[in-house]
């Protein structure tokens, strides 16, 4: 690639699209030296050196290419470590399957012509997911699963292909029999990610799977958590926290085996604390989140086993929406002030909704860890039995001797089992009910696997577990943000429908249904380091009544008065650090303008809002802005400062000050 800092990229970018004759006048009346001084370019100018507006057309469009080539190139450098696209390599053969083996570092460039797509299996946020075959350069064939990167009529969306690279870089590490395996990335257009193919689609889909698909075992289910349990203890070891944990991203490989998918959130637990602080407004999925992760945007290996909690509530429940009907600024407020939990699932053991209650601890350090939840799993496993007679009594559970049956309640070790009433499963028929205990006989009670019953602390890796608040400071490059603004109207579209959205807390509009994709914005996160601990958290509606969650909240006096906003360069506008813990409490013109400030910057929380209002003693107009400011602030290497001359050029546009900016990283 042609040096950024001479002037040759000009030539030749003039000289593909025949407009050569105007390299000089550019270079010398129009001062450009670098692709984003066009940005400061109007067409006035390139009328005054002759350039004709087709002309102006032509070289707009080079532009474009252009930007998005030299983007493409650093990130694809960036992951995969120095290889040039050019040196696509031969996979090295595994002796089994002929699979590239997993040596660190990308499991292997896949050549474009090798792979072939087939059926659309799904589209998520920024990518569409084909079943596809990969020939093996013996001639082999693999059935894969192809995600190939969305790419917009102006080439891939910098946010996009940020969060397509990241979750290449993620799972070209991890190897593990219950997380989905990356084959390799093919260096195309489009990029596409070459994966192990899940056949069976998601475990959500699954469950919710209309008659005639009959409902999955409950035993099966717990096979199913434990396998989770297994890859999730394995993901922490790895230092990393998964963020999205739910049915919807567990992929179905066969009958009886699940994977986890979808590693486009993952990300590394820093610091000491081994917590993630997610640093920028975003939409969360509500009602999968622990308290922590929706008031401070913490996430770490115990806010996944939270969200393990809420997936072992999905499994139970057919697929059923947690906390479906509660708009989302009440989630908080019920699980913190009411202390309120979802309800036990009819298919539930009280010893199985007794894990989930204890990943649903308030502090992140009360809950178990991942590798104590696959020895309390064990404990918890329903015990397995044989129907000994007959029963057709019209109530109870019919069953047949020799019917196998899972007993969901019961006490196997009652005295007088004639006059106990078991619940159970017939695995037969898979219908649930109760029936006499004494028609069915025990049998053994497999041993426990040797897996990590009770250990006394996490794993080596399995790290945790601060409920600090984090300084903001620049991400890395790596884990740049993407462009919240620019995906503004697309990103609303994309998150109805699955998990709780932004548009839904805004509006408290209809409820979502549970499943398909992630809210794209949560993958905005940026990693910032360990901080010193917060004022104490509180929910987005203080209120005095525990009991009474839609109320509104009672009234109180007015903002205390601030100057307003005047950061010096490089401080973050509104940040959770810098935040007020106390003071402000809602009233309705309060909540008229938190709302106006949250329908003007796309993402933020109420809180942060709140915080903006909060600092700038009420003014909409410089809350918006700050808010502004500081969403570009996290997109990159500028100052505050900066960040403001930007915006305030692109006249507070924050999808055209965005995609400035990370059109120079
Ligand atoms: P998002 O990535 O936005 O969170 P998502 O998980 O739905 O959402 P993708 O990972 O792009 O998005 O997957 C899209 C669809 O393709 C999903 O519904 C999923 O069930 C299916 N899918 C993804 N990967 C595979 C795979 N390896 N095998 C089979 N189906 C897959």
């Amino acid at each position: 690639m042609v040096p950024e800092g001479s002037s040759m990229w000009l030539l030749r970018l003039l000289r593909d699209i025949q407009l050569a004759q105007f390299y000089w006048p550019i270079l010398e009346q129009l001062n450009v030296t670098r692709p984003e001084h066009f940005d400061f370019v109007r067409p006035e100018d390139l009328d005054s050196i002759g350039m004709g507006r087709p002309a102006q057309r032509r070289l707009a469009e080079a532009l474009k290419r252009h930007r998005s080539g030299i983007k493409s190139r650093n990130w694809v450098y960036k992951i995969l470590g120095g290889f040039a696209p050019e040196q696509e390599t031969t996979p090295p053969l595994d002796s089994s399957l002929g699979l590239p083996e997993s040596e660190g570092g990308l499991k292997c460039l896949i050549p474009e012509a090798s792979v072939c797509r087939g059926e659309l299996l799904g589209s998520g946020c920024f990518g569409v997911v084909h079943r596809g075959l990969w020939t093996l350069p013996g001639g082999q064939s693999v059935p894969v699963a192809v995600k190939s990167l969305r790419v917009g009529p102006e080439g891939p969306v910098g946010a996009e292909l940020g969060d397509f690279l990241r979750e290449v870089s993620v799972m070209m590490n991890l190897d593990h029999q219950h997380v989905l395996r990356l084959h390799g990335l093919v260096l195309g257009q489009p990029l596409q990610m070459v994966m192990e193919l899940a056949p069976l689609g998601s475990l959500h889909a699954r469950l919710t799977a209309p008659a005639p698909t009959p409902p999955l075992p409950v035993s099966l289910l717990c096979l199913f958590l434990r396998q989770l349990a297994g890859a999730m203890t394995y993901l922490g070891a790895c230092g990393l926290v998964h963020r999205d944990l739910a049915t919807r991203n567990l992929l179905l490989a066969g009958p009886q085996t699940i994977k986890v998918a979808d590693f486009g959130l993952v990300r590394p637990i820093g610091g000491t604390r081994g917590r993630y602080v997610m640093g920028g407004p975003r939409p969360i999925p509500y009602a999968w989140c622990a308290p922590e992760s929706l008031r401070q945007g913490a996430f770490s290996s115990a806010s996944d086993v939270w969200m393990f909690g809420v997936t072992l509530w999905e499994m139970f429940s057919g697929g059923e929406e947690p906390w479906a009907g509660i708009p989302p600024y009440l989630i908080l407020h019920r699980l913190e002030k009411d202390r309120a939990r979802l309800p036990r699932p009819p298919l539930c053991s009280r010893a199985l909704y007794a894990i989930a209650l204890r990943c649903w601890a308030p502090h992140p350090a009360d809950r178990p860890y991942f590798s104590q939840l696959e020895g309390l799993l064990q404990e918890a496993w329903p015990p397995e039995g044989h129907c000994v007679r007959d029963i057709m009594e019209p109530g109870a559970l019919r069953m047949e001797s020799g019917d196998p049956i899972t007993i969901i309640e019961g006490s196997p070790s009652s005295h007088s089992p004639d006059a106990t009433t078991w619940k159970g499963q017939n695995s037969k028929t898979l219908k649930v009910g109760s029936f006499p205990a004494s028609a069915v006989t025990l049998a053994d009670r497999p041993a426990p696997r040797p897996v990590h019953r009770g250990a006394p602390g996490p794993l080596p890796g399995e790290r945790r577990r601060g409920i600090a608040n984090g300084d903001r400071a620049k991400p890395k490059l790596q884990d740049l943000p993407s462009v919240r603004g620019q995906q503004r109207d697309l990103s609303l579209a994309r998150t109805k429908g699955t998990s709780k959205s932004l548009e839904s807390v805004l509006s408290l509009g209809p409820r979502p249904t549970g499943g398909g994709s992630s809210p794209p914005e949560l993958r905005t996160a940026k990693v910032v380091p360990e901080g010193p601990p917060a004022p104490p958290p509180r929910p987005p509606f203080a209120s005095n009544s525990a009991s009474q969650p839609s109320q509104p909240p009672k009234e109180r006096g007015p903002w205390p008065k601030r100057e307003p906003h005047g950061h010096p360069a490089g401080a973050p506008a509104v940040s959770k650090a810098t935040a007020p813990s106390g003071g402000l409490l809602p009233d309705p013109e309060l909540q008229r303008r938190i709302m106006e400030v949250e329908l003007s910057v796309h993402g933020v929380t109420h809180r942060e809002c709140q915080a903006a209002l909060r600092a700038t003693g009420g003014d909409v107009v410089s809350a918006i802005q700050n808010l502004k400011v500081d969403q570009l602030f996290h997109l990159g290497s500028r100052s505050w400062a900066d960040c403001r001359r930007i915006l305030e050029h692109y006249k507070w546009d924050l999808s055209a000050a965005s995609r400035y900016v990370l059109a120079r990283p």
